[in-house]
């Protein structure tokens, strides 16, 4: 390209959405001049990633296999009087090796503490004062809630190294034979080493608000009712996530400026778990081989992706409406704990949001865990595509 422009694209975020398109954009264009702004001091936070094998295509497999840092070959879950293991394979990114991979990959093109004040289809404000230009700018700032109605899911999460083995062969996803507090509670344990644990109190619940004291000592009493002492903490990862209800994504689209917003920005998540990471990854495919790499061009591609997504997506939306709506928050649990007991790969298909009409068919079916007249309540506020009515 010509000079007119300070870069070729410049991406504002350094998070999982914004280094996931830096690293496609080197694959299938390395010739690109690309810079990636990132607010804070390393790339992508501290975080762990994780998604399972089947949430992704195996081309996808392929090119994150550099940033998996554990892979398990099936999970467990637990319910009151019921527990399952299920063989299909979990992975997690730590953000740790993901900055480290991106860092490789991108070079000079990577630059930390780097604050973007504003940006526009071509200029980025930088909170120093100077200002940058490309004609393609990519907002990767993370979340905006904007005009969806949602619910949260929050959770503080601890890695510890224990006194001794745990004794755990997987992780254990959801294990919901606990209190159930401020909604619907589970514990999350990811084992990393024989003596080191990731532990995640979770909760589904109505309100955004997060007290990290209280979630502390409930994982400090977790730990200890499952025999697992802990010597020390090694680091902390919270998260207040949005769980979609319903929601305008036209009016979403409408108030979200004139870049090129991609990641949770452009509504791309799981709107049961709010897991965005097998979108993130098939969005920076499809923008990597897009014949103009333009902010107009992007941002209509992801616009039409996000607006398709989430029409697809609407049953997950009645169905996080029966858990948050017609549902006691005590008893949210036996709505999940009933799913569990759905065959293998129709929660797989859940999951990786690629239900089948016979799938939402039998998860509909038989005997509602939620009062009959609230679940009733719910379906009549719910439009023919099986969402809120715009
Ligand atoms: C603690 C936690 C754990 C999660 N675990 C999972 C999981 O296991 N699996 C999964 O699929 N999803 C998970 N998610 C959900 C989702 O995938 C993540 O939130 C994901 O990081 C979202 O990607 P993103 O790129 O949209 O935003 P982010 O990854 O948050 O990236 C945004 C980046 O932009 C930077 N930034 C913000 N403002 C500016 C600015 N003005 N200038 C420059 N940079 C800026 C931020 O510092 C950040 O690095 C988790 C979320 C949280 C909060």
């Amino acid at each position: 390209m010509g000079r007119a422009f300070d870069h070729d694209v410049i991406i504002a975020g350094g998070g999982l959405a914004g280094g996931l398109i830096a690293l496609r954009l080197r694959a299938f264009r390395p010739s690109l001049d690309i810079l990636l702004l990132e607010a804070g001091p390393v790339l992508g936070g501290v975080h762990t990633w994780s998604c399972f094998e089947s949430d992704l295509t195996p081309e996808i497999r392929d090119w994150i296999t550099p940033m998996i840092s554990h892979r398990w070959a099936g999970y467990s879950v637990r319910f009151p009087g019921y527990e399952r293991r299920l063989t299909t394979p979990y992975l997690s990114i730590a953000s740790s090796r993901f900055a480290e991979h991106v860092t490789r990959e991108l070079g000079a093109g990577v630059r930390l503490n780097a604050r973007v004040a504003d940006l526009e289809a071509n200029i980025v404000a930088m909170a120093d004062g100077a200002t940058l230009t490309a004609p393609l700018v990519i907002d990767a700032r993370g979340p905006s809630t904007g005009p969806l109605v949602l619910g949260w899911q929050k959770f503080l999460g601890q890695e510890v190294e224990l006194a001794a083995p745990h004794g755990l062969t997987g992780p254990i996803v959801m294990d919901a034979t606990v209190d159930q507090l401020d909604g619907y509670r589970f514990l999350y344990t990811l084992p990393l080493s024989p003596t080191r644990l990731m532990i995640e109190d979770t909760r589904y619940s109505d309100g955004e608000a997060l007290d990290k004291a209280d979630l502390r000592a409930d994982i400090a009493a977790y730990a200890q009712a499952q025999g697992w002492r802990i010597a020390s903490l090694v680091r902390e990862e919270d998260g207040i996530l949005p769980i979609a209800l319903g929601g305008d994504i036209d009016a979403w689209w409408d108030r979200s400026g004139t870049a090129a917003s991609v990641g949770l920005r452009a509504a791309l998540f799981q709107p049961a778990t709010g897991y965005s990471l097998p979108d993130a990854a098939r969005l920076a495919d499809e923008i990597a081989v897009l014949p103009r790499l333009d902010t107009a061009t992007v941002r209509a591609a992801v616009r039409q992706r996000s607006m398709t997504t989430w029409r697809d997506r609407a049953f997950f939306r009645l169905l996080n409406r029966m858990l948050f709506r017609a549902c006691a928050p005590e008893l949210r649990y036996r709505v999940i704990g009933r799913f569990y007991r759905l065959r293998q790969p129709l929660v797989e298909r859940f999951y990786a949001a690629r239900l089948t009409l016979a799938d939402k068919a039998r998860i509909l079916t038989g005997k509602p865990p939620v009062p009959i007249g609230a679940a009733l309540r719910v379906m009549a506020e719910t439009s023919v595509l099986g969402d809120l009515p715009r």
